[in-house]
């Protein structure tokens, strides 16, 4: 008989979960339906405040909103980190509505449309120029705007990082500038009127290896460096990525982070020396969101085919897709869960979870061990605060949408 435990960033008060200090069934009442999504600040505080401590102190936050664009998140994160990564003009307006320094957002993205370059020439942010032919409309719109669009390059490398979860660099990319065409399109962007600041590169996502993420960073600076010499302008803005990983599951190790700020305090001075000017940059999404969200579905209906038990939820893929699986994943493996009105009651049960889709992907959980679940019983899926609402087909199936709080 084993406790089922609670997963590790979150409390839990008698037999209860704690979310944002509160146990999680006033929590479920405050929110008044299920599903929901729940993100808590103070575990997103906790994780600045550790890469604070980690890194250089010259080593610049961004936040890739990407992994979760709700805007109080955003709100919240845009007061710890020092910028915003955005990727569309949803993204930008959410960025812009925090206050921010526009200077502070970053908008990378392949196939940025004229409109969308329009925003971004209007607002003064740093584009990050995917292609030549971008290049060539933002040199267009800021001429016609008479505003000096703020640019740097985003770098395919010549190198790939191992290790990641999703590959993003090296080899053919739709990604970026292949690095050796990278002197080519400085010497184009020397005729036209850019205020050039510098680089970007970013290989990859969902790294837990500190090593291999440490290897990947002397790599990608080394490149720029090389790269810097064929810049007519002095380099201001060096975004080396990040791609930093969180355990999904028991067996996973958390990163190393403390390797990886060595790592980078071994490089600052060789880049303060070459690139006096330059602000290192490190972009993170899951990273600083993934642990502090939480997706809770109530049990709608329990039943046993042929021997074995499913707990059918009133959530599913269509919220929570990569839990299924299915958001690009090689190998399925569930995602941490819990009943959460059930902490410390024995897991003496084998149950597959399923959502409440009409299809056999919609499976939260395959064989867990949980303790013997009741209808009404609230499931909580762990790591849940990145790549959660906005990365699935909500509109699958038509179901409402779930209600989404940062507490
Ligand atoms: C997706 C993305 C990120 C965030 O990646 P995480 O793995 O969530 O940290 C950062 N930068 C760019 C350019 C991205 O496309």
């Amino acid at each position: 008989m084993t406790v089922h435990p609670t997963h590790p960033p979150f409390g839990s008060h008698r037999d209860l979960l704690l979310v944002g200090g509160m146990p999680l069934d006033r929590l479920a009442a405050r929110v008044g339906s299920t599903p929901f999504f729940a993100y808590d600040r103070g575990i997103i505080d906790a994780r600045v405040a550790e890469l604070r401590q980690e890194l250089p102190n010259s080593v610049r936050l961004a936040y890739a909103m990407k992994a979760n664009p709700m805007a109080a998140v955003v709100q919240h994160l845009s007061r710890l980190v020092d910028g915003l990564d955005v990727a569309s003009a949803h993204e930008l307006h959410t960025a812009l509505d925090t206050g921010i320094n526009p200077e502070s957002i970053s908008f990378a993205g392949p196939g940025k449309t004229e409109a969308e370059l329009r925003q971004a020439v209007a607002a003064g942010v740093t584009i990050e120029l995917e292609s030549f032919r971008e290049a060539l409309r933002v040199t267009s719109i800021s001429e016609r705007l008479g505003l000096r669009a703020r640019v740097a390059i985003r770098v395919n490398p010549d190198f790939q990082v191992k290790g990641s979860g999703m590959k993003m660099g090296g080899g053919p990319q739709q990604f970026g500038v292949d690095a050796e065409c990278v002197p080519d399109l400085l010497a184009q962007l020397r005729t036209w009127d850019l205020d050039f600041v510098g680089f970007h590169v970013f290989a990859g996502s969902q790294n837990l290896n500190a090593e291999i993420i440490a290897e990947s960073q002397r790599q990608t600076l080394d490149l720029l460096l090389r790269l810097a010499d064929s810049s007519p302008w002095p380099i201001r803005y060096l975004n080396i990525g990040g791609g930093f990983g969180i355990p999904y599951s028991q067996r996973a190790r958390p990163l190393d982070l403390a390797l990886v700020g060595r790592n980078l305090a071994d490089l600052v001075p060789v880049l303060e020396a070459r690139l006096p000017q330059a602000q290192l940059t490190i972009e993170l999404g899951r990273y600083l969101v993934g642990e502090s969200g939480i997706y809770v579905t109530r049990v709608i209906d329990r039943k046993v085919s042929r021997g074995k038990t499913y707990l059918v939820v009133d959530g599913g893929l269509h919220h929570q897709l990569a839990a299924s699986g299915n958001f690009g994943q090689a190998i399925r493996r569930n995602y941490p869960l819990a009943l959460g009105n059930r902490l410390t009651a024995d897991a003496d049960e084998i149950v597959s979870v399923v959502g409440c889709l009409c299809t056999p992907l919609d499976l939260l959980g395959d064989n867990v061990a949980l303790p013997k679940a009741e209808v009404g019983d609230l499931l909580v899926i762990f790591q849940s605060g990145a790549y959660g609402l906005t990365a699935s087909p909500t509109a699958f199936l038509g179901h409402p949408a779930p209600a989404e709080c940062l507490v």
